[in-house]
């Protein structure tokens, strides 16, 4: 199934003006103006410490950016926070949006089936959320969610007694039943192993492809960004200084932002255009100043 975009949908992320400074001074996020459309799957890369995290928190409505400022965030044309202000009706903007995080964010006691169900309690009747009771439509719904990862046989096993990539795929499934049109994944495979990190990528990818949802994907292995994501933005120091295709990134720029002294980037496959360039675009001469 492919989906089709209305060319007058509203972005799936807009970031206006975002600044943050956290209360020890640090400036975290510095004026980060930037737009993604419905549809697209972007990777988010940058050293530690150049506020990959301070940035999805902040997509997520979960952290206010500076009182006063003129910080905006807009998730599918609703307001996330203004000015420092998180919406007031944040919680249903936030149903939208799928949360994918490096530690999977499961309850361990509890079967996978139920983690799963939990994506669907914002449409749950409170009193049916309280006592844990779902329908078995809902129920049928968690399954197929499990299959499309690869986990339908693990559905009534413990979360905790799943591998790191299993507990992953059931954090992806979800946000499935949750039917997010957006999904934020934090460095979702930096405690995976290879083959883990491998099919974790690709289920993303499925669901940005067949489903149309929009994948910001934080990733400290530029690899993974070059293979998976046609598009990538590059923090330093919380600036942007790279926002362009995944392609076009060049082994100077990649050596900039984690101020590697190695060749460890220089073998990886980038643009033929890239390699071919004598001079660098305004972002990358950014970059390669910082
Ligand atoms: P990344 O996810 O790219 O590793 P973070 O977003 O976690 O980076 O952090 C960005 C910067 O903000 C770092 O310098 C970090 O120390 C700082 N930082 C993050 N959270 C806080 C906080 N709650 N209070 C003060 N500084 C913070
Ligand atoms: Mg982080």
């Amino acid at each position: 199934m492919s989906v089709s975009i209305p060319a007058s949908a509203p972005h799936a992320i807009r970031v206006t003006r975002l600044n943050k400074h956290f209360a020890n001074g640090r400036h975290a996020l510095c004026d980060i103006d930037l737009q993604i459309d419905q549809g697209e799957m972007v990777a988010l890369i940058g050293a530690s410490g150049s506020g990959k995290s301070t940035l999805m928190r902040h997509l997520a409505g979960l952290i206010a950016a500076d009182r006063n400022s003129a910080s905006e965030i807009h998730i599918n044309g609703n307001t996330v926070q203004s000015r420092g202000r998180i919406a007031r009706d944040v919680r249903r903007v936030r149903a939208g949006v799928g949360m994918v995080f490096q530690q999977f964010n499961l309850v361990g006691r509890l079967p996978v089936l139920t983690n799963v169900l939990v994506g669907q309690l914002h449409r749950t009747h409170w009193l049916r959320s309280l006592t844990g009771w779902f329908t078995r439509e809902e129920r049928a719904h968690a399954i197929q969610a499990l299959a499309r990862v690869g986990i339908a046989q693990q559905a009534h096993q413990r979360a905790s007694t799943l591998s790191g990539g299993q507990q992953q795929r059931a954090a992806i499934a979800r946000t499935l039943v949750q039917q997010a049109r957006v999904v934020l994944a934090d460095e979702p495979i930096a405690s995976l192993d290879p083959e883990s990190s491998r099919r974790v990528m690709e289920i993303l990818t499925r669901i940005n492809r067949e489903d149309g949802v929009t994948v910001l994907v934080s990733l400290h292995q530029v690899e993974m960004a070059l293979r998976y994501c046609p598009r990538t933005i590059a923090l330093s120091a919380g600036r942007v200084v790279y926002d362009g295709p995944s392609a076009a990134l060049t082994p100077e720029l990649l050596r900039a932002l984690y101020g590697t002294q190695t060749d460890e980037f220089s073998g990886l496959e980038i643009g033929e255009d890239a390699q071919r360039r004598d001079s660098a675009t305004p972002e990358l001469a950014m970059a390669q100043a910082a």
